[in-house]
């Protein structure tokens, strides 16, 4: 067969996807999501993703830290959830958002590699994808997830996707889209490829290159938003490719509107991104 057109990332690709924000809805109807990460000492990044999925419409979010010396509750919002990893129930959760600073300790591998026995969506994020980088059984239990039907998002940037394909980050930004789907199929997973020009390709073939955002995102935190966004769609019910497509649009969308306000390209903070991608999201759908 032909190989699938590449497309450019539009809102005619995932518009249709969000859930009717119908009169008899409740809280469940939206999704629970659970952000794993935030070793000790690295608690900024699953609250940057988690307030993020609040602002992108999930119905409950949960931080679950695999450190110790989480906080109790996030001052700003404390409609977010924290927990101590051990008493969050993974397996109730419509997704997962695993990784953001989540470190590379024994007790991360083995939590990824619980994530990844449970039939939940998943988004897998920063020091998750490098884990899977350095344990091939965990990178093959990736692959058998998207094998069963399960099949996950991988955010890297061009290092990350480098460490996981086995290449360097010069070779993987030589031929972006030949990353993206090398990735795609040794994961049987969505890939997102990361940095200017985002490319977006599924396990069956099909590929979007992303035309927003800019170098505004080049400042830290901005990938964690990126990963409490698709997370909160994947709570939504977006099928994972519609779901990356959304999030890599409005997380970029978000960035582009900042910077029109004054907001960057210089000085853009990632914890900004959030109320705009809502604003964003509101007019789509
Ligand atoms: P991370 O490297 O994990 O912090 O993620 C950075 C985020 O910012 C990703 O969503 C990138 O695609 C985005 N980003 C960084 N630099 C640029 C750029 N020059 N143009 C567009 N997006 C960018
Ligand atoms: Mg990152």
């Amino acid at each position: 067969a032909a190989p699938a057109p590449i497309r450019l990332n539009a809102p005619a690709l995932f518009a249709s996807r969000f859930p009717a924000r119908s009169h008899a809805t409740h809280k469940g109807t939206y999704g629970s999501l659970a952000v794993v990460g935030g070793d000790t000492g690295m608690c900024g990044a699953p609250i940057l993703a988690a307030r993020a999925a609040l602002h992108a419409g999930a119905g409950k979010v949960h931080v679950a830290f695999v450190g110790a010396g989480g906080p109790a509750y996030d001052p700003p919002h404390p409609e977010l959830m924290l927990h101590a990893l051990d008493d969050v129930p993974l397996d109730t959760m419509d997704a997962l958002a695993i990784g953001c600073g989540m470190g590379g300790s024994v007790r991360a591998a083995a939590t990824l590699r619980r994530a990844l026995s449970l039939d939940v969506p998943k988004i897998i994020d920063a020091d998750a994808l490098n884990l899977l980088a350095r344990d091939a059984s965990l990178a093959d239990e990736v692959a058998a997830c998207g094998a069963a039907g399960d099949v996950c998002v991988l955010t890297p940037h061009p290092l990350e996707a480098a460490r996981l394909i086995g290449s360097s980050a010069a070779t993987v930004q030589k031929d972006r889209l030949a990353a993206a789907r090398a990735l795609a199929a040794r994961f049987a997973s969505v890939a997102v490829l990361k940095g200017a020009g985002t490319v977006i390709a599924a396990p069956d073939g099909r590929v979007a290159i992303n035309p927003t955002g800019s170098a505004a995102l080049a400042t830290g935190g901005t990938g964690d938003v990126l990963g409490g966004i698709i997370g909160a769609l994947l709570a939504q019910r977006l099928p994972p490719y519609e779901a990356a497509l959304a999030g890599v649009y409005l997380h970029g969308l978000a960035a582009d509107a900042l910077t029109e306000r004054g907001h960057g390209p210089a000085g853009l903070t990632a914890g900004e991104l959030a109320p705009v991608v809502r604003e964003l999201l509101n007019r789509l759908i």
